[in-house]
């Protein structure tokens, strides 16, 4: 059921002008004002957010439902994997459209919208994966930009299945630069950690224990200074994914400090944990890529959120059930790679980033949401708390601590990377144009409400 107008009462609201204690009235799907006191006639439902902090709806800009690899699934669909995004306060999340051997991106979009349209509950958008570089594909991408994805994907490692290599790279940044789009990069150095691997199988040290050595530092490291060396040649900007490296991390920063258009994600998993997982009785569920490293790491990569060097959080969810992760036999080479988390952003950044290290919840809100709706062409309908945009709306209660646990999630995923965790605050309530879709009493929404987002040209944050 939709609720026509909903008044979110005395919340700290988190805009772009910065925390306002104030009002906020939906009107249908959209935001219809904003004051200290927004008094309404005639019928409306109140939500009191009392000492609660309001963001806009979360973004989630790297997500993978139903990605078919390993011989199986990924573990969320469309339903699932929505489901748990409205619990986690993500109103939009953005997947991949990987086209099949001879298939062009802008079918493969379609079909992706096709699918997802039958199944989600909140809004969704794709970008589209360049996995070939040949004469017809600047055609195929002009396409795929006019279908509403001005972002395109790109795996560094040719080894992955999709690789491109530095030639296809820059021209397709060439390309991207022409039609006002961001290239995302995959950055891992696949002749140096596949060269490793073999090396280490060829010694038996083919279990999970072994994996943080089949990927160092320096396959990461090489792979996104190459990336920046790239998109600079070609005039384009690059948004470099997932983020794990400290080293990394620290070149990136300098980069940016000389004002190079290259924009950064890193993921929760990359923060919070690190690759003593990689000794544990559950070693095998934290595989993933590039894989958990140092504690050091951590502490680097804050550093580098605390100095505005990182621009998104996205969750990369991609979880595979125990089962699944356990079907690799233990070795890092057999074992589905993938986390699962889009449920546990908010809460996570909020207790680690805004209770354990000080940022404000601005500066959360605009690596969650803002920062996002920019870069990948939804501002102002998304990202942002103002009048006429969409009524996409976060009720975060920053005073409810809960302990993160699996079986009370909405992910079809029987296992979470956070288990135990306890996070010092929690979603409340999530609207999702103008209707709540998440509340104390569970998820209301309708399969399939989510509606394809077509995307704008690209932004700077
Ligand atoms: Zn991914």
């Amino acid at each position: 059921m939709k609720e026509n107008r909903i008044l979110i009462k005395s919340g700290r609201l988190l805009t772009e002008k910065g925390e306002q204690a104030a009002d906020l009235l939906i009107e249908g799907e959209k935001i219809s004002a904003i004051g200290s006191s927004v008094s309404v006639k005639g019928k409306v439902k109140e939500i009191d957010a009392g000492g609660r902090l309001v963001f806009p709806g979360i973004i989630d800009p790297h997500v993978h439902f139903e990605l078919e690899a390993y011989n199986s699934f990924s573990s969320d669909d469309f339903l699932s994997g929505s489901r748990a995004a409205a619990a986690g306060g993500v109103t939009t999340f953005i997947d991949f459209a990987i086209p099949s051997e001879g298939q062009d991106m802008a079918s493969r979009i379609r079909e992706k919208c096709a699918s997802a349209a039958k199944k989600s509950i909140v809004d969704f958008s794709f970008h589209s994966q360049i996995t070939s570089w040949g004469p017809e594909t600047p055609g195929d991408m002009k396409a795929a930009v006019k279908e509403g994805t001005a972002s395109f994907k790109i795996f560094m490692p040719a080894t992955e299945g999709w690789g491109l290599d530095d030639y296809g790279i820059y021209r397709a940044l060439q390309t991207s630069a022409g039609l006002q789009s961001i290239i995302m990069v995959h950055a891992e150095n696949g002749a140096v950690s596949d060269a490793l691997a073999g090396e280490l199988v060829k010694q038996g040290k083919t279990d999970i224990s072994n994996f943080p050595d089949a990927r160092p530092d320096i396959v990461e490291r090489e792979a996104v200074s190459r990336a920046c060396v790239l998109s600079d040649e070609a005039g384009a900007a690059v948004y470099i994914c997932h983020l794990s490296g400290g080293k990394s991390a620290s070149d990136l920063r300098k980069l940016r400090k000389e004002g190079r258009d290259i924009l950064v994600e890193t993921t929760p998993p990359y923060l919070i944990l690190n690759s003593e997982k990689y000794k544990g009785p559950d070693a095998c569920l934290y595989a993933c890529s590039p894989p958990l490293r140092s504690e050091q790491d951590n502490y680097q990569l804050w550093r580098a959120v605390i100095e505005n060097s990182v621009d998104t959080i996205g969750t990369d969810h991609c979880p595979f059930k125990r089962e699944q992760k356990l079907s690799g036999g233990g070795s890092f080479g057999n074992t589905p790679m993938g986390l699962g988390g889009i449920e546990n952003t908010l809460e996570l950044m909020y207790t680690e980033g805004v209770v354990k290290r000080g940022l404000s919840p601005l500066h959360i809100m605009r690596l969650t949401s803002f920062n996002s709706a920019k870069i990948f062409g939804l501002y102002p309908e998304k990202g942002t708390l103002k009048e006429g945009s969409d009524a996409d709306i976060v009720i975060f209660n920053p005073g409810k601590v809960r302990t993160i646990r699996a079986r009370k999630m909405f992910s079809n995923c029987d296992w979470s990377p956070y288990e135990g965790f306890s996070a010092a605050g929690c979603v409340e309530t999530t609207i999702s144009r103008g209707e709540v879709v998440y509340s104390k009493s569970g998820i209301r929404a309708e399969k399939g409400r989510g509606i394809f987002l077509k995307r704008k040209a690209f932004e700077l944050p």
